[in-house]
């Protein structure tokens, strides 16, 4: 399918094509480990066992390449499956890695301790601040620089561009976790990024109902062999794919990825300056509020703000009150369904870098602002935060 299509086009045909044999206008889900031979290795359609190739699973990986703008997509069984994946194609012991700070904290755990055991150090970096980046590269050795935009919880902004001008002069390769924007808002490898990585669990899968991660390259050669040959050989050789289910459930989000961020979009747009007048309020932290020191750079690289909006109430009862006392808000870890989730971050995705540099603050919840009508998600917070006023002992609003 021509790239010059539309992002909405490509989201529903790219990879999508009406089933040849049949007609039938969604692909067959093709659930099977093995296809049968014509001879010894006389293979029908090139398809062997499901681990190396799956119909399935290929026309996602195809609706995700076109999505962004890349040459090659890879599924996997989980976001962290294929993260850690990618890094063990791409690096070797004794590697460093410059890693955002205020990212995924299982993406922190898995560079720590999975990877730092396999003899790679890192090094956390303020991804706001490129003069930081540069001095965290050690040359020679650092062949990864790993950037989450918006970060995760606290919605800081970094410059893709500048980041990909740091990787280029250090010969190392920029990856960029765009879950939290989603290809409908961003586009990395335009950018300048080599790679793009996402939790498909997230927007892309948009319900909730599948687990899933995405690996997505350029054409980029890195240490004599091609991203997309060293992440295809090291998906099949390690072998933590998509099952044909999961991926079909998130090739059928996929196609519905633009009208959902618009809304996700516009409703946290709304709920965000709405809360910044809030009595109880201290802080809303959200691209898309002029007041957020990277506002004109999101507005520049960016084309929306996207769906999660952070709040901090100034102390940690009043966020853990706040939290515990949304109903239509979930409590819940994940984010990106078209159902609103509310996370006390520091204790239920950040646990794991407590006591760090990279702690998230005890006084922060996290909203994944869904789809819902943006009238009761509003009523919703403002009965938590009278909630929050008479645990505080003040007198609850009329
Ligand atoms: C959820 C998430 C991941 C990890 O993905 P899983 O599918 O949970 O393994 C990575 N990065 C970001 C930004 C995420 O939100």
């Amino acid at each position: 399918m021509s790239d010059a299509r539309g992002f909405n086009t490509l989201a529903i045909h790219a990879g999508q094509e009406p089933d040849p044999l049949t007609g039938a206008v969604i692909p067959p889900i093709y659930q099977t480990s093995t296809f049968v031979q014509d001879g010894i290795n006389v293979l029908r359609g090139g398809h062997e066992y499901s681990r190396g190739s799956n119909p399935t699973r290929d026309g996602f990986q195809t609706q995700l390449a076109a999505l962004e703008g890349g040459h090659a997509g890879f599924a996997f069984a989980s976001g962290l499956a294929g993260e850690d994946a990618l890094l063990r194609a791409v690096l070797e012991p004794g590697d460093h890695i410059v890693l955002g700070g205020d990212g995924y904290g299982g993406t922190n755990r898995l560079v720590n301790q999975l990877l730092g055991r396999w003899g790679v150090s890192n090094t956390a970096v303020d991804i706001t601040d490129p003069d930081a980046v540069r001095a965290a590269v050690r040359p020679g050795s650092t062949r990864v620089l790993w950037l989450e935009t918006p970060s995760n919880p606290l919605l800081g902004i970094a410059d893709i561009a500048a980041w990909a001008q740091i990787a280029r002069e250090a010969d190392a390769l920029l990856v960029v976790d765009n879950t939290f924007a989603s290809p409908y808002l961003q586009r990395p490898l335009a950018l300048g990024a080599d790679v793009v990585v996402h939790s498909t669990t997230k927007y892309i899968g948009g319900h909730s109902d599948v687990l899933g991660g995405a690996v997505i390259v350029s054409d980029r050669e890195f240490r004599g062999q091609s991203l997309a040959g060293a992440v295809g050989f090291q998906q099949f050789a390690g072998g933590a794919v998509a099952g044909p289910q999961d991926s079909y459930l998130a090739a059928r989000g996929l196609k519905t990825l633009g009208l959902r961020m618009e809304r996700h979009s516009s409703n946290a747009q709304e709920i965000a300056e709405w809360a910044r007048e809030q009595d109880g309020v201290a802080q809303v932290l959200y691209p898309g509020l002029p007041e957020h020191p990277g506002h004109e750079l999101a507005k520049r690289q960016m084309s929306g703000f996207g769906g999660i909006v952070s709040l901090r109430f100034g102390d940690e009862a009043s966020a853990r009150t706040f939290a515990e006392s949304t109903r239509l808000f979930a409590l819940s870890v994940s984010l990106g369904g078209v159902e609103s989730l509310a996370c006390y971050c520091s204790e239920m995705t950040h646990a794991s870098v407590r006591g760090t540099e990279l702690a998230v603050p005890t006084d922060l919840v996290r909203l994944s602002v869904g789809v819902e009508d943006v009238a009761d998600l509003k009523e919703d917070i403002a009965q938590a935060l009278a909630a929050v006023r008479s645990a505080r002992g003040a007198v609850p609003a009329a």
